[in-house]
């Protein structure tokens, strides 16, 4: 820059100089200043034409700062062409590694139009690439559960807000777990699995157990006629009935066991919703409430009540009551005596929330997450003492599936456990009616 200056100045007095010895200065030192200025367009041009058509126009060789310039520039550009062509490497690396993929990968905008799929895409979805660019997903998956999960905000859902199970609309026996993952603030990656096989598996699985307590009920029910009879003999030797009674005790378990097993596998083979009838919770926990009486006065156990109680649910009677009073009783059986065990039904803004607290030994941290699976105990010996089965939160976990709601579980040792159920507030009749209207 400086030299340009010096180089500028220096013209300019020559200008002058010359100007001078030819009588008219300032005249010449214009006519030269109008050149340098012309001269520095032209070489602005040869820029400009070197920079739209580089192969055609090849920068001139002067040594000047324009030299840099274009130096720096051409520096810029090639490194540019490097990233450039790293950049396109990569994404074809990607796009080749997504097509193997066994799940179909799907690339949607914000209005939910195809930007990219793989080839696993035609298999599952029947998508065809790049054909379907610009269509929408829905369009061509048509399903209300698809749909219904597009829209959701996808930053506040949910994992299970973020995925459904879709039946293949061209083959009955595919079903695909659809997931959506949103990877920009305005694109979303759709991924489906095919889980077929999983839930042939699943099937088959529980079916098995499912019979096998099926059959296992009418053995049970003659040895308990034949556990009866003898202990109602009156000369039953005194040595044999404490062994008939734990043999009475054993298979009551038994019963209790298979009875769950049974209600479990029943839940399970039904894919739909619960039934949608408004269900009075208060007298579910006034029911529940009677059954442990007993215990409670035994124990001398605190019952705190918060309940709403005109606050009604739309769902199953009996599915709900057998939810809520496996939590009751379990509040019932692990917290010792003289402990204290609230029970509350209320409503928030956006959720219902039945919840059941005590103050007990509570759960360590790192088993809470296992405690739906069935036959988990904490503590085997209390469970099966107390005349647990294993399968009660099994249970309830199944039921809040089917009511479209979440348990939520808080516990500390030596502080005690809450159990909540979160249902979601259109599960509400008043809800629903202002919804239809
Ligand atoms: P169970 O019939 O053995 O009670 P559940 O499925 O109902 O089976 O519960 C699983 C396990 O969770 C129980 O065995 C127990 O160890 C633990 N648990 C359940 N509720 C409570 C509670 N309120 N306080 C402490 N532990 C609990």
């Amino acid at each position: 820059m400086r030299q340009e200056i010096w180089k500028t100045c220096l013209i300019l007095a020559l200008a002058g100089l010359i100007g001078l010895v030819v009588g008219y200065p300032l005249l010449v030192m214009l006519v030269i200043t109008v050149g340098v200025i012309i001269w520095n367009i032209y070489r602005i041009e040869l820029m400009r034409r070197w920079l739209t058509d580089a192969k055609n126009n090849p920068y001139p060789a002067e040594n000047s700062q324009f030299h840099e310039l274009y130096r720096l520039i051409n520096r810029r550009n090639v490194k540019n062409t490097t990233s450039k062509r790293k950049l396109a490497s990569y994404l074809k690396q990607f796009r080749k590694a997504a097509s193997v993929l066994p799940d179909a990968v799907v690339l949607i905008d914000e209005f939910g139009k195809i930007t990219w799929a793989n080839g696993s895409a035609s298999e599952l979805f029947s998508i065809q690439w790049p054909s379907d660019l610009g269509v929408k997903f829905t369009d061509l998956i048509r399903d209300p559960d698809v749909e219904k999960l597009l829209e959701n905000d996808f930053i506040e859902a949910t994992t299970e807000q973020r995925e459904t199970k879709y039946t293949s609309k061209f083959n009955e026996d595919i079903t695909i777990n659809i997931r959506v993952a949103q990877y920009t603030e305005k694109l979303r990656m759709v991924i489906g699995s095919d889980i077929s096989n999983l839930l042939k598996v699943n099937k088959v699985q529980s079916d098995f157990v499912a019979n096998v307590s099926h059959e296992l009920k009418t053995p049970l029910t003659v040895l308990k006629g034949y556990i009866d009879i003898m202990l109602n003999k009156p000369d039953l030797p005194t040595e044999l009935s404490s062994i008939v009674g734990q043999m009475e005790t054993q298979s009551n378990r038994m019963e209790l066991i298979i009875g769950d097993l049974l209600y479990l596998a029943k839940l399970e083979s039904q894919n739909n919703q619960a039934t949608h009838k408004p269900v009075d919770i208060t007298s579910i926990i006034n029911t529940a409430i009677e059954t442990i009486d007993e215990k409670l006065t035994e124990k001398h156990l605190k019952l705190e009540l918060d309940i709403d109680y005109k606050l009604k649910i739309l769902g199953s009677h009996t599915e709900l009551h057998a939810a809520f009073s496996n939590l009751i009783f379990n509040a019932v059986n692990y917290t010792p005596n003289h402990g204290v065990i609230n029970i509350s039904w209320q409503q928030s803004r956006d959720s219902l929330s039945f919840s059941v607290q005590d103050n007990g030994n509570g759960i360590p941290e790192s088993q809470i997450s296992r405690l739906t699976e069935r036959f988990y105990r904490v503590d085997s010996d209390r469970s099966r003492g107390g005349g647990g089965t294993g399968l009660g939160l099994a249970i309830v976990k199944h039921v809040l599936h089917r009511h479209n709601a979440i348990l939520e579980i808080d516990s500390q040792i030596g502080v005690g456990s809450k159990f909540t159920c979160i249902f979601p507030v259109k599960q509400t009749p008043n809800q629903q009616i202002q919804e239809l209207s």
